[in-house]
């Protein structure tokens, strides 16, 4: 365990320099064990870090950084047609998808290229190209923080939804994932729906369908449509697609006609395309300062190199209130924020305030 200040900006996607307090890497369920027999959890501020791809350090955390790194991933049951994958917490989503694409074992493959760990994958149920982890998570295994008892899931319980569970809503910092059992098949079923897997099978010359193959072609497609955050800061998209009624939507439809919205298995909501609503409020490609929306996805917030976190705060805040007047739609961030205090963003559900 060290004391802070611990430096951060090397720990998330975003890049943004921040301290900690205070910091403890978790490696094995000893130390998770340890540490809550010797900090009480109940009185004291801390944030569980698994690749910090979905955080954003607004400012220093006066608490402790628990960083979960446990490693490891067995199969633990397999038939002709099925198989259970269990990964510890701390591995990176995408190993575990190499891991199972290599051996024939499909679910996640069009999963490929998350960033961030297996603990941080069920907490806002990661999704892309048609897929959520809900549709393969077997059972979770966690620790109840206050009381260091092993707990486990079935997904039934979790509360899983788009880009959200209970692990990111009402069970927020309770418990700490420290696996995941992922039940996944060998027969050939695969979601190549969208357009743009299709358009990347045919230029790599895919003739013969594979886990593999739909990996590889979405690792491609992600590649040139991205920013990496190795080299620009950011945690992906930063916010939700709201979800609009029937009624609001028509309404916008009719002055939008190039508005970008998708069905959703609600029959009496639609949810429109958070990107398209940043590029018609004009804020595509635009920077202030080291913070910016990347020119190529208006989804995506960027930090130049030298952004604080206020700085992508602030240029949130803009588009946030821009797309309220031009729509009457209030976007809500995916990222976690953590030590915010923005009004604006009270009823979000990724907000950690201290
Ligand atoms: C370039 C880029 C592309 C992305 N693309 C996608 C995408 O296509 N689809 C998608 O859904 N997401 C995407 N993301 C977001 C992000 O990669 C995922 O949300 C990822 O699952 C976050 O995992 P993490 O370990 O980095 O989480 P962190 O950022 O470390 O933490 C996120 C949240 O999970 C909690 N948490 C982390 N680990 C644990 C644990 N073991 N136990 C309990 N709580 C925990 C944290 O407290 C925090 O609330 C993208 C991000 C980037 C940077």
């Amino acid at each position: 365990m060290m004391h802070g200040p611990y430096p951060l900006q090397a720990l998330h996607s975003f890049k943004l320099p921040a301290f900690a307090a205070g910091y403890i890497q978790l490696h094995c369920l000893r130390d998770i064990a340890d540490f809550c027999a010797t900090v009480d959890l109940k009185r004291t501020h801390f944030y569980i870090l698994g690749g910090g791809s979905n955080t954003l350090f607004v400012r220093d955390f006066p608490g402790y950084i628990l960083h979960v790194q446990l490693p490891g991933i067995e199969v633990i049951a397999e038939k002709r047609y099925k198989v259970l994958v269990k990964a510890a917490a701390g591995v990176p989503w995408h190993q575990l998808v190499l891991f199972c694409t290599a051996r024939g074992y499909g679910g996640i493959e069009n999963l490929s290229f998350i960033p961030g760990t297996v603990g941080g994958a069920p907490i806002q149920n990661i999704g892309a190209y048609g897929v959520e982890l809900k549709e393969v998570v077997d059972t979770i295994e966690a620790i109840v923080l206050a009381t260091g008892e092993k707990v486990v899931f079935k997904a039934e319980a979790c509360g899983f939804g788009y880009r959200t569970s209970f692990f990111k809503t009402k069970w927020q910092n309770q418990y700490l994932i420290t696996s995941l059992t992922l039940a996944l098949y060998k027969e050939a079923k695969y979601t190549i729906e969208y357009e743009a897997i299709q358009v990347m099978l045919a230029q790599m010359g895919v003739k013969r369908l594979s886990f593999q193959a739909i990996s590889d072609a979405i690792i491609a497609i992600r590649k040139q449509k991205l920013p990496d955050p190795a080299v620009l800061g950011n945690a992906g998209s930063f916010f939700h697609h709201p979800l609009v009624s029937i009624a609001h939507y028509q309404w916008l439809k009719q002055q939008y006609p190039s508005l970008v919205a998708f069905c959703t298995q609600d029959q009496d909501q639609i949810k429109v395309s958070a990107a398209w609503l940043i590029e018609a409020a004009g804020f595509k490609g635009v920077r202030i300062g080291h913070a910016g929306v990347y020119p190529l996805h208006a989804l995506i917030l960027v930090n130049y190199g030298g952004a604080t976190g206020q700085d992508i705060i602030n240029l949130a805040t803009q588009i946030v209130q821009k797309v309220k007047r031009q729509f009457h739609i209030t976007l809500v961030p995916e990222v976690n924020i953590v030590g915010a205090t923005m009004g604006q963003y009270t009823h979000g559900n990724g907000i950690t305030s201290v």
